[in-house]
């Protein structure tokens, strides 16, 4: 089978590699569409395990399972989760899964033809994806799995004020699901064509990530922001939410600046404002459930967020466009030809 194997962003090889073959607990799943995340081209984030086979965001079909599998058949639709916790120890009992102390077996990356899945994550970390959630669709899982849990933590609740900083696909994830729950939302980017598609899926305001957004917040809006997604790891955009966050809010790192760099927090003015800092990282199996029934009834809809399928032979231009940002929103990568949606 093929793989596509990253060194860095610009290296990525496509390798032959033997099809692995299933041990009696595992599965093995041809891999019908695999998302290019965000988080897939931080450099610093993913080069530690460089070289590596990328990909975390697929859906597939199972295509062949061992013997003692009896909860998936071939021919099943799935999801598969990158990892799985293991639900028992204090850190997943207190709902911090991605901290998780038990997390011994990962998926191999998706950017491949075929993916085997080990057991454990057969046993707790594959979803069978309803009839009406598409394989590309289902690229969106994870993502929105993760925006579901950050704006759980952050506490966002309906008829808020949101300013989401940073209209990547994460944050117009978010634009997406805080309109799902009638708050009020303003989008802001450097990229003009991504703040106009803020815009069409729902945002109420849009605002240059150049300009004075606090003053513009409290001009045209007549207030702050209750709460302040940050979508992008410039330090320029913390700078940013520290202003306009309102008394009583709170802001919510989805992403963060790098290893490299350091945040100041203005700790006594929050403190007297009762300003509160939130970090998410990930997602746990609730959110999964959450957001595969938000896909399915059709509160989050996706489709017009992919902008470009592409076949694996083509992942290195799908790395440059997720990299460039300036005409890509989600760009999938398609493992076999002429294959459904
Ligand atoms: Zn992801
Ligand atoms: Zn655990």
């Amino acid at each position: 089978m093929k793989v596509a194997i990253w060194y860095h962003n610009e290296d990525i090889r496509i390798k032959d590699a033997p099809t692995p073959r299933p041990g009696p607990k595992e599965m093995l799943v041809k891999v019908k569409s695999c998302g290019i995340c965000g988080s897939d081209i931080v450099e610093w984030y993913r080069l530690p395990r460089a070289p590596v086979v990328q990909g975390h965001e697929l859906g597939g079909e199972v295509v062949e399972a061992g013997e003692s599998v009896d909860t998936y058949k071939i021919g099943d639709r799935v999801f598969i989760a990158p990892k799985v916790p293991c639900m028992q120890c204090d850190y997943c009992k207190n709902g911090h899964y991605p901290v998780c102390s038990n997390v011994k077996e990962r998926l191999p990356g998706g950017f491949a033809e075929y993916i085997l899945v080990p057991e454990p994550i057969v046993v707790t970390g594959t979803y069978l994806l309803p009839h009406s959630v598409s394989y590309d669709q289902s690229t969106f899982i994870e993502p929105l799995a993760c925006v579901v849990r950050a704006q759980k933590i952050g506490g966002m609740i309906k008829n808020q004020t949101v300013l989401v900083i940073g209209c990547g696909m994460s944050g117009l994830l978010h634009v997406k699901m805080a309109k799902a729950k009638n708050c009020k939302v303003i989008a802001t980017d450097i990229n003009r064509k991504r703040l106009e598609f803020a815009r069409q899926i729902g945002a109420d305001g849009i605002m240059d990530a150049g300009q004075n957004i606090a003053e513009r917040l409290l001009a045209e809006h007549k207030k702050k922001a209750d709460v302040v997604l940050l979508c992008t790891s410039a330090l320029s955009a913390v700078e940013q939410a520290w202003t306009c966050v309102d008394k009583g809010g709170g802001i919510i790192f989805f992403a963060v600046p790098g290893p490299d760099k350091t945040v100041t927090v203005p700790i006594n003015n929050f403190w007297t404002k009762e300003i509160r800092i939130f970090t998410s990282y990930y997602c746990g199996p609730p959110d999964i459930v959450e957001a595969i029934n938000l896909l399915e009834s059709g509160i989050i809809r996706v489709e017009d967020m992919i902008t470009h399928r592409l076949p694996l032979s083509d992942i290195q231009k799908g790395f440059q466009l997720v990299l460039g940002g300036q005409e890509s929103i989600k760009v999938i990568i398609k493992p076999h030809k002429s294959e459904d949606a």
